[in-house]
């Protein structure tokens, strides 16, 4: 673990806070937008010790947070089918939709089980043959070739009682929409390095150009994120925008053309709603025509949907506000009171990437503030 231990290394860490503060003539506001790098921000105290000089407002990167409510209801309803298994990655099980959550439909007897990866859920329908066996497929390019590699896998074995219903999003189009908002303050972009490591980071090139915000690749480990904070400083100290890698051990220019391959084999771009975030042009995927008998909205076009839940949640939830960077966590009016990890009343305090838990687990409380002159 040396290795990754450098990319830990307080004294390394120490040293890229004191350069952002140093370089820092006024307050810069930047967004990350993977839900990974919010919790990692938070849990080393990152945002508090930038105070001053860089403001963190955190994106829409969670998949499981920006997953519809539409999509949710189907997969209640599919649950609810007989005969039929829902499988799906643990965080989903909690996210809530119109009707609950999955977690109520498997209450209320629906069949749900959570999977670590779409390859156990084709293993899932071998061994079940009398069962319609159906992976609920959330995630961003991360996690799009496995589910990728599933339906090839399901189609070489024959296995026809294997489905996904897709959930799959695309991050650049929706760091474009949060840029053509009207009131986005984003000064600077730290994209996801664990989707450019897929993807490659090329592309990027249009953003900066037509938006003129610097793009810093950047990874995970509370080094890396100040690195990349630091490039996205100097950058707009300097006057310039560029595109920067800062996670250069493992994000490349071109990404992972293998990976790449396999998910244009079966995958293909689509619009796709995002939860707090309306519908994206091109913001998700959906299987190309080949593939399309795996697709569960295809085969089960009639599931019923679910049973209406007593009291509607989502309007007291901010998530539409929290996903896009208008609202901290902490001060949303629910947040650690009505809304915790263990009764959530949105996606973003239930995923283990929601911005809402990242703060509830690292940092429930504002930061003391000493009071001014004024108020003593
Ligand atoms: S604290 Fe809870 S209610 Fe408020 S925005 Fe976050 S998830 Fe929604």
């Amino acid at each position: 673990m040396r290795y990754l231990d450098e990319f830990r290394d307080p004294r390394l860490a120490a040293d890229r806070l004191s350069r952002i503060r140093r370089t820092a003539t006024r307050v810069w506001t930047l967004m990350e937008v993977c839900g990974g790098q919010t919790h990692s921000l938070v849990r080393h105290g990152i945002p508090e010790a930038l105070a001053g000089c860089v403001e963190l407002i955190h994106g829409p990167g969670c998949p499981v947070c920006v997953t519809s409510e539409a999509l949710v209801d189907r997969a209640q309803a599919l649950a609810r089918q007989p005969e039929t298994l829902l499988t799906t990655f643990g965080d989903m099980l909690r996210v809530p939709g119109t009707y609950g959550t999955l977690l109520d439909a498997r209450r209320d007897g629906g069949n749900v089980q959570s999977v670590a990866s779409p390859l156990d859920a084709v293993e899932l329908a071998q061994r079940n043959p009398h069962f319609q066996v159906v992976f609920f497929a959330v995630g961003f390019e991360t996690t799009v070739p496995a589910s990728a590699l599933a339906v090839l896998q399901a189609s070489e074995r024959r296995i026809e009682n294997f489905s996904l219903l897709v959930a799959h999003v695309r991050v650049q189009p929706a760091m474009e929409l949060l840029l053509q908002q009207a009131d986005c303050r984003v000064q600077g972009l730290l994209a996801a390095g664990h989707v450019c490591t897929v993807v490659g980071y090329e592309t990027y090139n249009s953003l900066v150009s037509a938006y003129g915000v610097p793009i810093v690749v950047t990874g995970f480990e509370p080094v890396d994120l100040l690195e990349g904070i630091l490039a996205c400083v100097v950058q707009l100290e300097t006057h310039s925008a560029r595109l920067e890698n800062c996670y250069a051990r493992t994000a490349k220019l071109q990404g992972n053309p293998v990976a790449q391959q396999l998910i244009a084999s079966v995958f293909e771009p689509c619009d796709r709603a995002w939860r707090g975030l309306g519908t994206i042009p091109a913001g998700g995927w959906k299987l190309r025509a080949p593939w399309r008998s795996f697709d569960a909205e295809r085969r089960f076009p009639q599931a019923p949907v679910g049973l209406p839940i007593v009291e509607a949640l989502s309007h007291r939830c901010r998530a539409s506000d929290v996903l896009v960077g208008r609202l901290a966590p902490r001060d949303c009016p629910e947040f650690g009171g009505s809304c915790r990890p263990d009764s959530p009343l949105g996606a973003p305090m239930v995923s283990s990437e929601g911005a809402c838990a990242a703060y509830y687990h690292h940092a429930p409380s504002p930061p003391h503030r000493a009071p001014s002159q004024d108020e003593s």
